[in-house]
């Protein structure tokens, strides 16, 4: 055997390297394959059109319930004579249970709810209420609980 023949380090350092190189190289898709891939993409982008659809709609939806909400009196019409009317609020404890907290109003009409100003953890936990002191006293007191006083 000649020494020209011989198989060198390098050789076999550039022979290992084209090998990995090709396997790492995915194979061309089949027709098939290529169609499937195409749907894929396509089923993907129906479904990211549909979540934004449905995203806007819902945020649509929020802000007509904020409008609505502003709009609502949260008092029942007032029929003539001075009879009907009254507070759409009910007074509800926070996880029910009245442990000195002031909990919140909630309009039976439009969902809304208001709480006293109370620092910024209740704003974290329930960031759609409203939150306003003295339109909770004034609730408060057209509610049945609403007799025993308001919060300071
Ligand atoms: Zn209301």
């Amino acid at each position: 055997m000649k020494r020209a023949d011989l198989v060198t380090k390098e050789d076999l350092k550039e022979l290992i390297v084209a090998l990995t190189e090709a396997s790492r190289k995915p194979p061309e898709p089949t027709e098939d394959e290529a169609a499937q891939i195409a749907q894929r993409k396509a089923q993907i982008q129906a479904a990211q059109e549909e979540r934004k659809a449905n995203g806007e709609a819902h945020l649509e939806g929020l802000r007509n319930k904020q409008y609505y909400q502003q709009q609502c009196s949260h008092m029942h019409s007032q029929l003539p004579g001075g009879l009907g009317g009254g507070t759409r609020m009910v007074h509800i404890h926070d996880n029910g249970v009245g442990d000195g907290r002031p909990g919140y109003l909630y309009c039976q009409k439009c969902e809304l709810r208001i709480r006293p100003e109370s620092g910024p953890l209740w704003h974290k936990l329930d960031p759609t209420a409203v939150f306003d002191t003295e339109k909770f006293n004034w609730y408060y007191q057209s509610t049945t609980g609403g007799r025993g006083g308001v919060i300071d």
